[in-house]
């Protein structure tokens, strides 16, 4: 499976805009940092980090942040100036490509550290895509 990840921004009036969906590797999540900050530039000064959710799905069995999450919320956090952020890590159930079910953590990040926060779903068909994007052979990869 490939670590796929998707970054959500929720607008003041409740409506959620995706950001990014981005491909990582084997063992590794990718954010595109680039389209972040153009996003951020789109909104000028109604612009809130904290409004940003992240995503990312792991393999089976790993429900938790890893070293290297850490060290991307603590990037994202130095570059967009506050440390408050919405961290979330999804595992699917099982490989089969139509089968959503999965298991969530979510995390915020305050004063250096990820702590347990509240679980914000995601809707079936961001969950789809993260599915398909992870199980779904799109990059070739076995
Ligand atoms: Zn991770």
């Amino acid at each position: 499976m490939i670590e796929s990840s998707i970054v959500l921004y929720e607008h003041k009036h409740g409506n959620i805009e995706i950001v990014t969906v981005d491909l990582g590797g084997p063992a590794t999540v990718e954010f595109d940092f680039f389209k972040m900050w153009e996003f951020k530039k789109r909104l000028g000064e109604k612009f809130d980090p904290k409004a940003f959710r992240f995503y990312h799905v792991h393999p089976s069995g790993l429900l938790a942040y890893s070293e290297t999450d850490l060290n991307c919320v603590k990037g994202f956090s130095l570059a967009f100036g506050r440390d408050v952020w919405y961290f979330s890590i999804i595992t699917f159930d099982s490989s089969d490509i139509n089968d959503i079910a999965h298991k969530q953590i979510s995390y915020t990040y305050e004063n250096g550290a990820l702590r347990e926060f509240l679980k914000f779903g995601l809707d079936k068909h961001h969950l789809l895509l993260l599915k398909v994007l992870s199980y779904g052979n799109v990059m070739g990869d076995k």
